[in-house]
């Protein structure tokens, strides 16, 4: 799974990484760490995280500190949590989540990444793993992450959603993203028709040519020698349109994906009506 930028209180992107991983048997988040120079927001994102934690009514949470020396040193994950009670969990019930985020670093700095120090000292190990068991999946784990626009993060097959998400967080400044290098694949059923040829070449030649709602000449000729209009159905097929020239407009690529995406498609729509008179409601 890739790393997500922490989101703060006012919705922007914090400079902290964390993702969503199991460790050591156990579902939780990891918020990374590797100094200043890149995770400058690291104390906010934690800050930000207990107080999402705390909202939702859970009071107490499991840390363990996560860097791979501390790791490496400490096996036995019990060694390496961090608590402030002697039940082992740091409770969270009865403070403002800037004192416990503080209580969390300044407990942070008795390890180095080779032995607990008997007094607080150095920057400490700063790559935490938290986990409780009142949140069991990872869409929970993204909310607290994200806050309310973890859904706008989450990824999709469908194209019109996309659009929606991309739009919620298009006035976001945003960091570059990790990206996925490997896409989740599905194979889905879709319903696709069968479409007569010679409906498309009879409104392609009675368009001339040209794009019935711009006008302008197709913008070159495909590799069989015909003008490159897309011909479209005012009434959807998927609606129980027909394929009949009575429903069929040939279009430039760009007018045929404005007819479908664009914030002005039922006015395009609408004037194709107007002008062109074959076309039947
Ligand atoms: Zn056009
Ligand atoms: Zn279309």
């Amino acid at each position: 799974m890739s790393f997500m930028y922490v989101i703060g209180f006012d919705g922007n992107q914090l400079n902290s990484k964390c993702i969503i991983a199991e460790l050591d048997g156990l579902n939780g988040l990891i918020l990374e760490s590797w100094g200043q120079k890149n995770n400058p927001h690291y104390n906010e994102a934690l800050k930000v995280i207990i107080h999402r934690i705390k909202s939702i009514g859970i009071q107490k949470i499991n840390v363990f500190l996560a860097s791979k020396p501390v790791m490496k040193n400490f096996p036995d994950s019990n060694s390496r949590k961090l608590y402030n009670s002697k039940d082992g969990f740091f409770h969270l019930e009865g403070q403002q989540a800037e004192n416990l985020r503080l209580d969390l670093c300044r407990k942070q700095k008795f390890f180095s990444s080779t032995e607990i120090k008997t007094q607080a000292r150095g920057n400490g190990s700063k790559r935490i793993f938290l986990h409780t068991d009142e949140i069991k999946s990872s869409n929970e784990w993204r909310k607290i992450a994200l806050g309310d626009l973890s859904l706008n993060f989450g990824s999709t097959t469908d194209v019109d959603e996309l659009s929606k998400r991309v739009g919620n967080i298009f006035e976001m400044e945003l960091l570059k993203p990790e990206g996925v290098s490997n896409p989740h694949k599905l194979t889905t059923q879709a319903i696709v028709y069968s479409r007569s040829p010679d409906v498309v070449a009879y409104i392609i030649k009675l368009s001339d040519g040209n794009c019935e709602a711009c006008e302008k000449p197709a913008p070159f000729k495909n590799k069989y020698g015909v003008p490159y209009l897309e011909v479209h159905h005012v009434i959807p097929l998927s609606k129980g349109g027909a394929d009949t020239p009575e429903n069929c407009v040939a279009l430039c690529p760009n007018c045929h994906r404005a007819i479908h995406f664009s914030e002005n498609n039922k006015k395009i729509t609408a004037s194709l009506y107007q002008k062109t008179s074959r076309l039947s409601r």
